[in-house]
């Protein structure tokens, strides 16, 4: 299939990216490399530099990937930072993305497979969290990307553009080839493993006073591999609606520096730091619709896999990406 992948170097991108060529695909990346890195694109895949408010040049982009499908990855995905930009991330990720969907359906593709996320919840009533509870979201990022997911319910009806949303809970870990680098690091594993690696002092832990057990936030952390595979099972025809994706298992903040600390062998200091706004206390997934529905089956569900690869990867690329 021709699939069009938007942020395809950054992230999460670049191993959905990796594991499309690999299952056969040809794939066009279109990506700004504003946070992306150009070597993180697969060399089998085609690079098309721009931005999704260039709305002439995504059409044109997209005519000539002669795509049958989209992934949707390219936005801004920093809770802290939209609490203090929120213009960003609503003209980015829903401007930006409106555009996208536009040059979508007056390309004739079929498929829609977006990147949302957890933060469209907001703090849940109960966890695990199915697709069913109430979205409220409580900072601007949670918010724009529910406002996305509203315009796919309406392109979908009117155009019958068929679409898949992935509300993805807390992306971690790497592949063989790519990994986790952003230019500025807010993101708690990479920065914890920094410490291990000798690059920073100390981490911080954001808030010990939440309604938990050791009173750090919990989080539900599921590997970048495991994330990938579900957009290539999304692919296939009829597949439709939203999918929590998550291992269903929550970890505080303190849990995932002590395994950060086995895993690497080294001593991890913490400071300890007020609460970062816009971070609900706990967001734990269930992820049994898209296990039925999708066939999807997390092969590396364990913290310890999960920041086992992510060490790994810091490790033989101590500086991230080149570029
Ligand atoms: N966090 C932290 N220290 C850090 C980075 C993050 O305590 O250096 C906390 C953050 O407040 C949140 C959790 O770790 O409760 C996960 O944050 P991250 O930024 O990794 O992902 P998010 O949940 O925001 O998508």
């Amino acid at each position: 299939m021709n699939v069009f992948v938007t942020g395809g170097a950054g992230y999460i991108g670049s191993v959905c990216v990796e594991e499309l060529v690999e299952a056969g695909h040809r794939v066009t990346v279109y990506d700004n490399l504003s946070e992306g890195h150009r070597s993180a694109v697969d060399p089998r895949a085609t690079l098309v530099e721009g931005c999704l408010s260039d709305r002439r040049r995504l059409g044109e982009a997209l005519e000539g990937s002669r795509a049958e499908a989209v992934i949707h990855f390219a936005a801004h995905a920093l809770v802290g930072e939209s609490m203090t930009n929120p213009g960003k991330y609503f003209r980015n990720n829903v401007g930006g993305g409106l555009n996208l969907l536009d040059a979508a359906v007056e390309t004739g593709v079929r498929k829609f497979i977006f990147s949302s996320t957890c933060a469209t919840y907001g703090p849940p009533e109960r966890v695990p969290m199915t697709e069913d509870l109430p979205q409220r979201p409580i900072n601007p990022y949670g918010a724009s990307k529910l406002m996305f997911e509203r315009m796919l319910e309406w392109y979908q009806r009117i155009h019958g553009l068929e679409f898949v949303a992935l509300r993805y809970f807390n992306a971690a870990g790497a592949g063989e080839r790519f990994g986790e680098h952003h230019r500025l690091e807010t993101h708690l594993i990479p920065n914890v493993l920094k410490v291990a690696l000798g690059q920073a002092p100390h981490c911080e832990i954001y808030g010990t006073d939440y309604p938990t057990p050791d009173g750090t936030c919990i989080r539900d952390y599921i590997h970048i591999v495991d994330l990938a595979q579900a957009h290539l099972l999304a692919l296939a025809p009829g597949r439709q609606g939203f999918y929590n994706l998550g291992n269903g298992d929550g970890y505080s903040v303190r849990e995932v520096i002590q395994s950060c600390q086995r895993v690497s062998g080294r001593n991890i200091v913490a400071l300890e730091k007020p609460r970062r706004p816009g971070d609900p206390p706990r967001l734990v997934a269930s992820a049994e619709k898209a296990m039925r529905e999708l066939g999807w089956k997390p092969r590396y569900p364990k913290l310890e896999q999960i920041v086992g690869s992510a060490w790994r990867w810091h490790q033989a690329h101590p500086n991230g990406y080149p570029d």
